[in-house]
């Protein structure tokens, strides 16, 4: 899978759209995106990178993988249903799988979280699937 099947893959039928990015509200601040998706779902990197950060049963995120590509772009992914096998330091390249969809974290369903941070700014992963400039 490449980078713009990945993209797809997302924005396709096996995730839906539940929390969209929200910077402004205080109350209802989202940094991400959360893709409600069933159990297992693979989670696919969106970009070659290295892993620089694995959440290993974070109270919020629950197991998940941060991945920075060549750019300096952080692509996070969390709630995984498992602790991933991947380790930090790890080169994954786009279409590699990072793990599965869980509920791991604080989480009321399976889905997928994904943030996407590109010069220490979060930037709307959905603008970014749908290559929104
Ligand atoms: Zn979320």
């Amino acid at each position: 899978m490449n980078e713009q099947e990945v993209k797809d893959y997302y924005l396709g039928e096996s995730f839906k759209l539940t929390t969209e990015f929200n910077l402004e509200s205080t109350e209802r601040q989202h940094r991400g995106i959360d893709l409600l998706a069933k159990s297992s779902t693979p989670i696919y990197s969106l970009t070659d990178g290295t892993v620089t950060k694995v959440f290993n049963n974070d109270q919020i995120g629950g197991y998940g993988i941060r991945v920075k590509d060549k750019d300096g772009i952080s692509y996070q992914y969390l709630h995984m249903k498992n602790f991933p096998t991947l380790k930090e330091g790890q080169n994954v390249a786009a279409g590699d799988i990072l793990g599965l969809v869980g509920n791991s974290g604080l989480s009321q369903a399976p889905h997928v979280d994904i943030k996407i941070m590109k010069e220490n700014r979060f930037i709307d992963p959905l603008h970014y699937l749908k290559g929104i400039e």
